[in-house]
């Protein structure tokens, strides 16, 4: 179906005049009134006519036409470039100077000693057609902020290198103890997998990329496709930035405990093929053609990495538009530039369009549409190591966050694919907005429509929901949006287009130009689209006569939460008294094939009452609270807008009220109370984490004072959302 798009233009008389006959003119935009609401559509569409792709592919030839990872000389041009273009359009720009411990390998092994002989190349060649691929000067593949170390040992395979994996080990009588462990990548951030295998005694630790997972198993490698080839190595960082992102500095205890190195999927091949021991559970098995098994002891590998553990300079380029009436609120938009070494996709495929929409808000002030409020463009640097660039800078810039910063919106790769916008609840009326003025260039529906109906297919929203606002997921972290949500307590959204290709290239030395535009985002189709949606997000804020945040979403969610808690609880207890019974009867050993023998692992206890009800009340009260001011917020009249300044302020305050000046239980620098990266899983967020991670680790006592933690953070915010109603009354 085709939708109509009425057109708009510049009128600052009544709706009526530019109003088609016959037309139905759309509410206005949440945080508007009727009339500034027409100016504002008309001050986005010639945003939107200001956006071109042939811009974005220029871009992108020119910024990853070297490898640019931080400390290289092409990353410090790219800088000087992208700083230069901000300059040409308007922007006040600068770059800030940060330093980064950033271990560079100088040996790296791994190779099988027994019972043959074969050693890993270590090495990603050149594909034909793509001469990006033969380039040298690329950081060899690595895992970044492993320790140094040089083990020999039995390896032994251990699926995803997860919890439950090891607890699956453990039924079948395997200990890591002085083992090197090989895990593929997925099922949880890489550096979980070095982090859990240390806990279970490994030595070192292999992670490879297995054909089933994102390479030809999941669609047609590169070049053939955008699938991962099996040559292809996914680099990345190994820092415990679920602790804390940023420079590690002097804190070794951010770094790995045991050495751990990627490898492609024709390197781990001998390694896994040499295993003997029992076949692995079905759910184990990848898609090399022979049998998967869990290792016996007789395969040994030699695995060595030694790092100059040097350090490096990092550059934000920060451009500043001054807001022409509310000059002290910063809108902030942000996303890295450097690369493992490329980064076609990741990042520049984000940087591009962020550029472009920079381009356009330039445009527009130039022709006297000068965003309201503080527009600020932050291109990021070190993000690949452990988001160092925007840390450093959120971290310097802590308390003038505090007293401007009304949103972050965030940006990495993008692709062909439908929205995905992650985020604080507050902004979920927003981002809705946005999404239903933008439309999908290969379907020609809204990118909400587009969204709802693959939901829809999915089953992920029920048909009664079908014209419901998209629920925004929680964030967890994986990109620079994470200081910002998860520190300073901003409201902050991470926006991308992408998931209907097979990332193969990610991180590895295929992720090239010539990748991306044959396969990716040919003709930057999706690149112009997230540069309307990124840009109407920036320009709905900076613009609305008052802030376009909503609290009703953040009660619903939480709602949510808590009820998947409750039943997280509540399967725990239904599989910890099963597998009581089946300890009980020795059931494990019994059922087990004799020649391939299961065992028992031990009773993990009894899955007490955890009173969920401090939560569900600070909800409940919290969902009067949103109510009555989001329709206040809805009401407000042109006097109160007026005073946006002070109500801006006050509305600015609630998401601080989420954050525990104390932190997480073990994790101070993290202080956001609805959401966090999982200890265990990585970029994926746990929600309520402080009672979650206690309940996942059967801490009772500690899950009931998370409940009660997060109950009060949850009433200071509706305290805060009180504040803003009372001013509006
Ligand atoms: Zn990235």
């Amino acid at each position: 179906m085709r939708r109509l798009v009425p057109l708009f233009t510049m009128c600052s008389f009544a709706l009526a005049c530019i109003v088609p006959a016959g037309a139905v003119a759309p509410p206005p935009l949440t945080g508007f009134t009727a009339e500034s609401s027409v100016a504002e559509r008309a001050r986005e569409a010639a945003f939107d006519a200001t956006l071109d792709a042939a811009h974005q592919r220029a871009w992108m030839q020119r910024l990853a036409a070297v490898p640019h990872h931080v400390g290289t000389a092409a990353d410090k041009a790219n800088a000087t470039f992208i700083a230069s273009l901000y300059r040409s359009w308007g922007f006040d720009t600068h770059i800030e100077r940060f330093s980064l411990l950033y271990p560079i390998p100088k040996r790296r092994v791994v190779e099988l000693v027994a019972p043959t002989h074969v050693r890993a190349t270590l090495f990603e060649p050149p594909v034909a057609g793509d001469p990006t691929t033969a380039q040298t000067g690329r950081l060899p593949s690595y895992n970044i902020y492993s320790i140094d170390g040089d083990v020999t040992a039995p390896i032994v395979y251990v699926n995803y290198g997860i919890p439950a994996d090891y607890l699956m080990l453990a039924r079948h009588g395997i200990d890591v103890r002085g083992k090197i462990v090989i895990a593929r990548y997925g099922g949880a951030w890489r550096g979980v997998k070095p982090m859990v295998a240390a806990q279970h005694g490994a030595v070192g630790c292999i992670i490879y990329s297995d054909p089933a997972d994102d390479g030809y198993k999941a669609g047609l490698p590169y070049p053939y496709g955008s699938a991962r080839n099996a040559n292809a190595v996914q680099r990345g960082s190994v820092l415990d930035t679920s602790t804390k992102p940023g420079d590690p500095g002097n804190d070794r205890s951010l770094l790995t405990s045991i050495p751990v190195l990627p490898l492609s999927a024709n390197d781990a091949r001998p390694l896994l093929a040499a295993l003997g021991g029992s076949v692995v559970p079905l759910a184990w098995r990848g898609a090399y053609p022979f049998t998967y098994r869990f290792g016996d002891g007789r395969a040994r590998v030699h695995l060595a990495v030694a790092s100059d553990w040097t350090h490096q300079p990092l550059y934000d380029v920060i451009a500043t538009m001054r807001g022409s009436d509310l000059p002290d609120e910063w809108v902030i938009r942000g996303n890295h530039y450097d690369a493992w070494v490329n980064g076609a996709q990741d990042p520049l495929s984000g940087q591009v369009a962020m550029l472009e929409e920079a381009r356009g808000i330039g445009a527009l002030a130039r022709r006297g549409m000068r965003p309201r409020r503080t527009v600020i463009f932050c291109s990021w640097d070190g993000e690949e190591a452990g988001l160092a660039g925007s840390t450093a800078w959120t971290t310097a810039h802590e308390d003038d966050l505090h007293a401007h910063a009304d949103i972050y919106i965030n940006t990495d790769t993008n692709a062909r694919g439908t929205i995905e916008g992650d985020g604080e609840p507050v902004l979920g009326v927003l981002f809705n907005g946005v999404a239903r003025d933008v439309t999908d260039p290969e379907r020609n529906v809204s990118a909400y429509e587009r969204k709802r109906d693959r939901q829809l297919v999915d089953g992920t929203v029920k048909p009664a929901d079908a014209n419901a606002d998209i629920v925004i997921p929680p964030l967890g972290s994986g990109t620079d949006f994470d200081s910002f949500s998860q520190h300073v307590g901003i409201p902050s959204l991470d926006l991308s287009y992408g998931n209907e290709i097979v990332w193969g290239s990610y991180h590895s030395d295929y992720d090239t130009f010539a990748a991306f535009t044959r396969f990716e985002d040919p003709g930057f189709r999706y690149g112009i689209l997230l540069a309307q949606t990124g840009g109407r997000m920036i320009l709905r804020t900076a613009n609305a006569d008052l802030l376009p945040y909503r609290f009703t979403p953040l009660a619903t969610s939480l709602a949510a939460y808590v009820a998947d808690l409750d039943d997280e609880i509540t399967t725990m207890r239904a599989d910890s008294a099963k597998h009581a019974l089946l300890e009980q009867l020795n059931a494990y050993q019994i059922a087990s094939d004799p020649h391939q023998p299961e065992q028992s692992f031990g009773d993990d206890g009894v899955v007490p009452p955890v009173d969920l009800t401090p939560l569900t009340d600070a909800i409940a009260r919290l969902a009067r609270s949103a109510a009555a001011c989001d329709a206040l917020l809805d009401a407000a009249s042109p006097a109160q807008f007026a005073r946006a300044a002070s109500l801006d302020a006050l509305v600015r305050s609630t998401e601080r009220a989420l954050l525990d000046p104390n932190g997480l239980p073990h994790r101070p620098w993290r202080r956001n109370e609805i959401t966090a990266p999982g200890r265990y899983t990585g970029y994926a967020p746990k929600t309520l984490p402080y009672a979650r991670e206690a309940v996942e680790a059967r801490d009772w006592d500690a899950a009931h004072t998370g409940v009660m933690t997060i109950a009060a953070a949850i009433d200071r915010y509706t305290a805060a959302v009180d504040a803003v109603a009372a001013a509006l009354k």
